[in-house]
């Protein structure tokens, strides 16, 4: 078998094997080892015994290992992309721009420091504050992004000394076992792990006593189930979860450019981003021309295999997720009015026509719910403190967007919503030093930037009088 779970250096089959689909077309196009609990637990006794030695290593040491391991991961660059198209169903541009961006937190990572503080150091006493490491990391990542959410959980914990045991989800298991593939030939043994499973491992892994740390993304559902395995032994917990993000459109906005910019934040990777704008709010009087750009947009829209250069959407990642959204449009049909799209493409694969629905209430399913989807619900608004609170009547608190001619105007909107990122006139720019996490119960801690490193550290205060002085 090709792909291979990697577990204390080597790689390995697993004692059952895993069907890889392509949502392009729904059929099996590689299998891989699946694991079962006897191989987590191998994996997380290698992960135990390799970090010792792999936090004693200086910061220069440990950035030299992460840095070879970047640069042959960049010289395999499109076969990467090639397979997140095809085991993720994401168009080729869409791949080839999550593998840099990540490769670029990886490299950011590598580099950083964390220098000790002097808080004090005097005659008579010495108080220094530093980070260490927490142990052993379990990165837990969804089908969305399978690489970049990878990245931006290992390549913290790897250069903050940490050693890792990884479980992808097993609808995209693969760039992660090639990442893994690479890593075997570079990295000590144990100090990177990665276990398949079938959505079976993931409570073992959460509750073991050896995890000092679960990073996890994916629904807040499962974000639920994975703190409360956590609290048996206080685990630090990062949860990136569920969001329903609002875009704002202020008066003032140009309709086409804004019309183009939030399309493009509702429908990249065909809506399944946990910060896409999946709630849009536009001015009754500019509503009609706003809805009418956006309809076009979606008509214009080429959806199709991601392998096809020409593509611009992909399809949903797996069937239940394409029987979910395809079930809100059902109800959402009921409720408002279907002006784009609205319908599965009659052809093999889990393609859905990008959607707009207008004359939606609060209340209905579509707006309330996260709908993960190439789906957009257009609603109006008169107040602009109406919107605001509408826009903050949710539980999520993930990100918003907010349109505009007047970016100042924007900013005092911004400050207002209840979430993790506040954009104003763009979205999704998530650069490698900058913190992402969610507000309410769209998560807990951050990734990225100076907090993401921290996170996989434990703040360490040595604290010391002088008078034992010889
Ligand atoms: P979805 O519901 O969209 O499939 P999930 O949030 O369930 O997404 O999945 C995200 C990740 O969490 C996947 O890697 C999945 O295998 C994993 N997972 C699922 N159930 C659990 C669990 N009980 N504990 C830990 N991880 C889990």
């Amino acid at each position: 078998m090709k792909f291979k779970l990697l577990i204390d250096g080597h790689l390995v089959d697993g004692v059952a094997s895993l069907d890889v689909i392509n949502p392009a077309d729904g059929k099996v196009f590689a299998k891989c080892a699946r694991a079962n609990s006897e191989q987590l637990e191998e994996a997380i006794s290698a992960a135990r015994r390799s970090q010792p030695a792999w936090a004693r290593l200086n910061h220069g040491e440990r950035r030299a290992y992460i840095e070879r391991l970047c640069d042959a991961i960049d010289s395999r660059h499109e076969e990467f992309a090639r397979l997140l198209t095809r085991e993720q169903g994401k168009p080729l541009q869409q791949a080839r721009a999550e593998i840099s961006g990540g490769m670029r937190r990886f490299r950011y990572y590598a580099a950083l420091d964390c220098p000790a503080v002097v808080l004090r150091e005097n005659e008579t006493e010495q108080v220094i504050q530093y980070q260490s490491p927490l142990g052993i990391l379990a990165a837990i990542t969804p089908w969305n992004f399978p690489f970049s959410l990878l990245v931006s959980k290992i390549a913290p914990g790897l250069a903050a000394g940490n050693t890792i045991v990884a479980k992808p989800a097993p609808t995209t298991p693969l760039t992660t076992l090639l990442l893994g593939e690479i890593a075997a030939k570079i990295l000590p043994p144990g100090v990177f792990n990665v276990i398949v499973d079938a959505n079976d491992l993931g409570q073992q892994l959460t509750s073991h006593p050896d995890i000092a740390k679960i990073s996890f993304t994916g629904s807040t559902e499962t974000g639920r189930k994975v703190m409360q395995s956590a609290a048996s032994t206080l685990k630090r917990l990062t949860l990136e979860l569920g969001g329903n993000d609002a875009a704002i459109v202020l008066d003032d906005a140009d309709v086409r450019d804004v019309a183009r910019k939030v399309f493009d934040a509702a429908m990249l990777n065909a809506g399944q981003v946990c910060l896409a704008a999946k709630r849009v709010y536009v001015p009754t009087k500019m509503l009609d021309r706003f809805c009418d750009e956006v309809v076009a947009l979606a008509r214009d829209t080429v959806v199709g295999d991601g392998l096809d250069e020409a593509t611009q959407m992909g399809p949903m990642q797996n069937r239940q997720q394409f029987e979910k959204v395809l079930q809100l449009i059902e109800t959402a049909k009921t409720q408002g009015t279907v002006i784009a799209g609205g319908y599965a493409l009659d052809r093999p694969g889990y393609f859905i026509a990008p959607t707009i629905v207008r004359a939606l209430d609060d209340e209905a399913d579509l707006v309330k719910s996260e709908q993960f989807g190439p789906v957009m619900p257009i609603l109006s608004y008169d107040s602009l403190e109406d919107v605001i609170d509408r826009a903050n009547a949710t539980p999520f608190g993930l990100g918003a967007t907010v349109w505009t001619s007047d970016y100042r105007r924007g900013v005092e909107v911004a400050k207002r919503l209840e979430v993790g990122t506040a954009w104003v006139n763009r979205h999704l720019d998530l650069a490698p030093d900058v913190p992402f996490g969610g507000a309410k119960q769209s998560g807990i801690g951050q990734e990225n930037g100076i907090e993401g490193f921290k996170s996989v550290m434990q703040l360490k205060v040595l604290n010391v009088a002088k008078s034992g002085t010889p």
